[in-house]
């Protein structure tokens, strides 16, 4: 070693002793003051990334802001009403709410009654975790026409989101169109074809499942931009579908050209997916399918290569006629082939469209940066980008994909950077912040009564009692004025 380099190696030796040195010190200043932690949204992300807070630290106290009476986000309004063991992530959410270092405080709009620089102000640290609430919009003339609804609000409806009780689609028509080809899509598809006798023994909200008893609606086309091997559900909600009680699958078989040569070379979920597929729309059915298709009085199909172009109005002008279908060529191939419109367009009459092409997440808090056209926050592993303090999880962070196991990692990943971030000192934690204390007394100033999660409960209670009364697991309470009479009783 030169004598250069020696003296190199002693000057970096010294900074990075007197940096540890430092830092320990610092820790220890820290450990005197418990870190603070506000978590905005009480969906999986918010729960998730609250869990892992505290598990990783002893010491870590976590505040949840949720703008609704009740928590637990999607898995209650969202989720479909006929996968109840979804809907089980609850318990662990419970747990963590009744956490001795947790608190809920319901009934809080972030962004309105109380805004992100406030929180900040209260807190070490500010999650933001509330979820996507918008959708995306497909931009097509026709869309704002009655009878056309975005799925955001269709499966709010069927789920009882207090801000869709007034939907009130009507089903009076025979055909249904859905546009997008997602495990949302076939949500929407399955309950709209599903017998009534199944969705009353589920938490559907009354209003719609007396719709559903009513309607008419006998077929539903569910229409993808791309082809077969592009379709974006997943197997199990595939196969929920080819089995529906009194329903059978009516594809072209004409879409699936080309399908079962490329077949060998896909990947194994994808090659599964596509298996299925081919079996419901090419394969002669067995002697028992032949007979339940032919006793089913309702069928579904997947049209692939079609993009929407127009819904057309009814002779009067008050609802929809039919959609315009403009047909595709595909460019490149897999996953990431491109639908290219050609001038070839197809009318399809319906009576009922639903646009399923995804959700987005809006801005609440002007202070908060936002990527709008990504629509999420911009954030480096949850870090928000030049905002200290300040974090990100769920389809905030990541945009509306990925089911609720995904949404637990990428929380789980938040947690993380937060944590390292008190360990390495970035995140100020210099002196103590009074918390949900001062937020409190700003609420009251404001006219807002928080809902705690006991007040939950009494809502929860209330819920499941008149679910048993109609053999119902839970029959929600449907407006938010209701929430807080119960809440508050
Ligand atoms: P969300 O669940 O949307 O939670 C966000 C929370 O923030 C909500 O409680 C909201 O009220 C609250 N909030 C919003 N704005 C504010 C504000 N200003 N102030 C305070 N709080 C606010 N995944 C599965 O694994 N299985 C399924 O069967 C399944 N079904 C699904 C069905 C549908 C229709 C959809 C859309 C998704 C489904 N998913 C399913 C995916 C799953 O729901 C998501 O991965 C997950 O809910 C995302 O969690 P999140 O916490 O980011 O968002
Ligand atoms: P998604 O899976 O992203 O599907 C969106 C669909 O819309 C795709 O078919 C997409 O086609 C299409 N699309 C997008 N823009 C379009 C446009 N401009 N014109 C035509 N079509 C367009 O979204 P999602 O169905 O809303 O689901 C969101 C997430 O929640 C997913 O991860 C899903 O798995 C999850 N989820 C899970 C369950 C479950 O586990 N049971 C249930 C519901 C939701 P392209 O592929 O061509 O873009």
């Amino acid at each position: 070693m030169s004598g250069f380099q020696k003296l190199f190696s002693d000057v970096a030796l010294w900074t990075w002793r007197r940096s540890r040195w430092i830092h320990r010190r610092g820790v220890a200043a820290f450990s005197s003051c418990k870190p603070k932690v506000c978590v905005v949204g009480s969906g999986p992300a918010g729960f998730y990334t609250a869990q892992h807070l505290m598990k990783a630290r002893r010491d870590v106290e976590v505040d949840i802001y949720e703008r609704l009476p009740v928590p637990f986000g999607l898995v209650r309004f969202g989720v479909a009403p006929d996968h109840p063991e979804v809907k089980n992530v609850i318990n662990t959410f419970t747990q963590t709410a009744k956490h001795a270092r947790c608190s809920f405080y319901g009934n809080v709009n972030v962004g309105k009654d109380v805004s992100v620089q406030e929180l900040q102000q209260a807190y070490h640290a500010v999650i933001l975790s509330y979820g996507a609430e918008g959708n995306r919009r497909l931009g097509i003339p026709g869309e704002d026409l009655a009878d056309v609804y975005s799925a955001k609000d269709f499966v709010g409806w069927y789920n009882g989101l207090p801000s869709c009780r007034e939907l009130s689609p009507d089903l009076s028509c025979e055909t249904a169109v859905i546009l997008g080809q997602g495990n949302v899509a076939l949500d929407v598809a399955r309950i709209l074809l599903s017998p009534t006798d199944i969705l009353k023994k589920t938490d559907i909200a009354q209003p719609a499942l007396e719709a559903l008893m009513e309607s008419k609606i006998r077929r539903v086309l569910i229409v993808g931009r791309r082809g077969p091997m592009q379709v974006a559900c997943t197997i199990k909600e595939l196969r929920e579908m080819v089995k529906l009680p009194g329903a059978r699958a009516e594809m072209l078989p004409s879409d699936f050209e080309g399908v079962p040569e490329a077949l060998p070379g896909l990947p194994r979920p994808r090659k599964r997916l596509t298996e299925l597929l081919l079996k419901a729309a090419l394969e002669l059915p067995t002697k028992e399918e032949q007979e339940r298709r032919s006793k089913a009085s309702r069928s579904w199909g997947l049209r692939f290569f079609r993009s929407p172009v127009l819904v057309l109005p009814n002779s009067d002008g008050t609802g929809t006629a039919a959609v315009r279908l403009a047909v595709n060529k595909l460019e490149g191939s897999g996953e990431a082939a491109r639908a290219v419109l050609t001038d070839e367009v197809e009318d399809v009459t319906c009576g009922l469209v639903i646009s399923s092409v995804g959700y987005k997440s809006v801005l609440i808090d002007p202070s908060v940066p936002f990527d709008s056209g990504k629509a999420i926050v911009p954030n480096k592993l949850g870090r928000v980008q030049q905002a200290p303090g300040l974090y990100c999880s769920g389809w905030l962070k990541t945009g509306p994909t990925g089911v609720i196991a995904t949404t637990m990692n990428n929380s789980f990943d938040t947690a993380r950077s937060l944590l390292e971030d008190v360990d390495s000192g970035k995140l100020d934690m210099s002196a103590a912040k009074p918390g949900a204390q001062s937020i409190r007394t700003l609420l009251e100033k404001r006219g807002v009564k928080p809902v705690t999660f006991s007040d939950w409960e009494k809502i929860d209670s209330v819920e499941m009692k008149r679910g048993e009364s109609v053999g119902k697991p839970r029959e929600k309470l449907l407006t938010v004025e209701n929430m807080l009479e119960e809440a508050w009783a």
